[in-house]
């Protein structure tokens, strides 16, 4: 193998370990997206409960008003049994009317209350159900999550030994070049001759290097960017 074929293999493997690299790095964003959309769902069922519990608190106090006017319509029907004179007794008559008029009211306000309620716990058992459900789509991304960076480590530590034995066998100088190409480019640090042009920034070159690419013996590089260029047969 010539030097160029041994650093365009040590290139795809490092290309590879690059790619896992990065797919490891979106694992993360991935799962703190899906715990976004789980918390979001929890907001939502939390909103739902909340909801139920002031309305269930706005019964309890008509109740309790209700109750109220109750107990006074029993103290002005007692106060009203000791009036001396017809005026008095139709001014608690007024009063009883009025606290009547009053619980009716309140018990107008309950029945709406109710018929709320209705509405609500069905939407707090829809949560319920939604959250659930959610949860369960993120436990299996997780998990899935988990396993793809299972693969990633294993197949990154192969890579890593046989880059070593690839490296070890290619001569320094070439090598050291290729890495401050490769680590400067961030994509290609050897790329082939395209009629004439650089196959990595596609200049056009001097027709003496071309030459020199031709015989893939010496090291030839690109006058613009740099990389390494070799002449595919
Ligand atoms: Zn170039």
């Amino acid at each position: 193998m010539t030097t160029i074929e041994k650093l365009l293999v040590l290139q795809d493997r490092d290309r590879r370990i690059k790619q896992l690299a990065r797919d490891t790095e979106e694992i993360p964003a991935r799962k703190s997206l899906s715990e976004a959309t789980l918390n979001a769902h929890k907001a939502a069922l939390a909103e739902a409960q909340d909801a139920l519990k002031k309305n269930a608190a706005a019964i309890k106090a008509v109740e309790l008003e209700i109750e109220s006017h109750r107990e006074r319509i029993l103290k002005l029907r007692t106060q009203q049994n000791n009036v001396r004179t017809n005026e008095e007794y139709r001014t608690f008559e007024r009063e009883i009317a009025a606290a009547e008029k009053a619980i009716r009211d309140e018990e107008d306000k309950e029945i709406v209350l109710m018929e709320e309620a209705e509405g609500l716990r069905v939407n707090v058992a829809m949560m319920e159900q939604k959250l659930k459900a959610e949860q369960k789509v993120v436990d299996a991304d997780a998990q899935a999550l988990n396993q793809r960076l299972d693969v990633i480590r294993r197949e990154a530590e192969a890579l890593a030994v046989e880059r070593a034995a690839l490296a070890k066998d290619i001569d320094a100088d070439w090598l050291a070049r290729y890495e401050r190409i490769f680590k400067h480019t961030g994509d290609y640090a050897v790329v082939p001759l395209e009629s004439g042009s650089c196959g990595g920034c596609h200049m056009k070159l001097p027709p003496q290097v071309v030459q020199d690419a031709k015989r893939n013996e010496t090291m030839t590089v690109c006058s613009y960017c740099g990389r390494l260029l070799y002449w595919r047969t």
